[in-house]
């Protein structure tokens, strides 16, 4: 997918990288205090969030196990609408029904929205190299297309980067003289002025969605800048580029998604704008495109859905894992090598592009539980997460060492007297060693703690050892 040279791509590197960089550091810092807070209060004052968390789980599960269903109702009545319907089993498969249909109508400028299924499919890159000057019109990609990066999150693509470095990027790309760009305020209106002519002079609109409803065939968009509908509507050409797993039976559900999502992903009560698109303009119409396609993109969804992990096809893209994620706080979401990081990409990236490539992700993680508690899905990422290390154990993928120390520890584990011996003696020898410094710089078989910081000396005794002493001074009840 976008693990940059899967052959030396390594998560640890990259999240060590991160690490040396103490303005960005600072920065995820802040972000993991504050998107937390933005959310707790958004669901607090909502009062209906568990409730509704628990139904939508209830509507996408029965949809994912009735797609037969749903998925021709929906191609029937999006076709009766006037779309196109197409189906991309791969990532090339969309870049390139994508491709034909800008050919088709001699299109060279495309407008595009925020969609990470695109991200997948690296549909900008593939469109370029085909000559098409293709302009990312949501802010925060427009940023990191600037910048030559992919998204950092994948709602606010360019969180990580700052007013000054932003600043930079726009001196740089826009040729507007002299002026000052000092306050946020100032690069919005920038960008809206430059925007403004990609709107007007692209033959082609790209938009991505978060629901498909099988009852009327609209796809259902959520924005806060509204470059979604300006790319819906001022274009001749509409493409609108989703998956499989966003459909949903009707729009009451579409609506339901909505209240979570938003409230999930920023905080909100409300996003600015939630739009509706059934097809191509009609001859009562103001305004709108002469001609729609949707492209739907399987890239192994179908797989997943067949598979233990279908519980990950019910992720509505709001990044409240990302946000409530220790290792993403830390390694930020460049680390994770493919565009969808935290604890989401870490379940999906091995499942749309391979174990192997991707091996790092599932062990990236402290088994904390808040991505689970604050998903709005429901969606059980650390048993996912730990699955996914089972696969990996039994496909022989986790380094020998690992393995080894596993098989060890299984096997110690199955003899609790010895387990128990050998511990408690281990405890002990360190207790003595760490007598006079309370900690060790370097330990053996703890590289990866020590090269980072001191390893405290035990006090005391094992659990164990603790736990039956503390039996002998509780007096029993009973
Ligand atoms: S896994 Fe859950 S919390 Fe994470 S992005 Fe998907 S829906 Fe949101």
């Amino acid at each position: 997918m976008n693990a940059q040279d899967p052959e030396h791509y390594s998560f640890i590197d990259a999240a060590q990288r991160a690490l040396g960089d103490p303005a960005a550091v600072a920065q995820r810092d802040m972000l993991a205090r504050v998107t937390p807070q933005l959310r707790e209060r958004a669901v607090a004052g909502f009062g209906e969030f568990e409730a509704l968390r628990q139904h939508l789980r209830r509507v996408r599960q029965h949809t994912l196990d009735n797609l037969d269903y749903y998925l021709p109702r929906f191609e029937l009545e999006a076709t009766h609408n006037g779309n196109r319907v197409h189906y991309a089993e791969t990532a090339r498969d969309l870049n390139g029904i994508v491709l034909d249909i800008c050919r088709e109508h001699g299109a060279r400028r495309v407008a595009k929205g925020k969609s990470m299924v695109t991200e997948e499919t690296e549909l900008t890159a593939s469109l370029e190299r085909e000559g098409l000057h293709v302009v990312e019109t949501d802010l925060g990609e427009y940023i990191v297309q600037l910048a030559g990066e992919k998204p950092a999150h994948i709602v606010g693509p360019a969180r990580h980067k700052s007013i000054a470095q932003i600043r930079e990027l726009f001196l740089a790309a826009h040729k507007l003289g002299e002026r000052k760009l000092e306050r946020a305020e100032d690069l919005v209106a920038e960008a809206r002025q430059v925007m403004r002519e990609h709107f007007l002079g692209a033959e082609v609109g790209i938009i991505g969605a978060n629901a498909l409803i099988a009852e009327n065939g609209y796809s259902m968009l959520v924005t806060n800048e509204g470059n979604g509908d300006l790319c819906a509507s001022l274009p001749k050409v509409l493409i609108v580029c989703t998956t499989l797993d966003r459909l949903l039976p009707r729009a009451t559900d579409a609506a339901a998604l909505q209240r979570l999502l938003v409230r999930s992903a920023t905080g909100q009560d409300q996003t600015c704008y939630t739009s509706f698109y059934s097809g191509p303009r009609r001859a009562a119409d103001a305004d709108g495109p002469l001609e729609t396609h949707i492209v739907l993109l399987d890239n192994h969804r179908s797989d997943i859905l067949d598979s233990d992990y279908r519980d990950m096809l019910q992720c509505i893209r709001c990044g409240a894992c990302l946000n409530h994620c220790p290792i993403f706080a830390a390694a930020g979401g460049h680390a994770y090598g493919s565009v969808y990081p935290g604890p989401m990409g870490s379940v999906l990236a091995p499942l749309l592009d391979s174990l192997e490539t991707y091996a790092e992700l599932p062990n990236a993680c402290t088994s904390c539980g808040r991505c689970e508690e604050v998903c709005p899905a429901a969606i059980p990422l650390p048993d996912l997460l730990r699955d996914l290390r089972h696969d990996q154990q039994r496909a022989g993928i986790t380094p020998q060492r690992w393995r080894r120390g596993m098989r060890l520890h299984a096997w110690l584990a199955g003899q609790p007297r010895l387990y128990h011996w050998l511990t408690a003696r281990g405890i002990g020898l360190l207790n003595w060693l760490g007598r006079r410094r309370g900690a060790f710089r370097r330990l053996p078989f703890a590289g990866g703690w020590t090269g980072e910081r001191d390893f405290p000396a035990p006090q005391r005794g094992t659990f164990m050892q603790q736990y039956r002493a503390l039996q002998r001074e509780v007096p029993d009840d009973e």
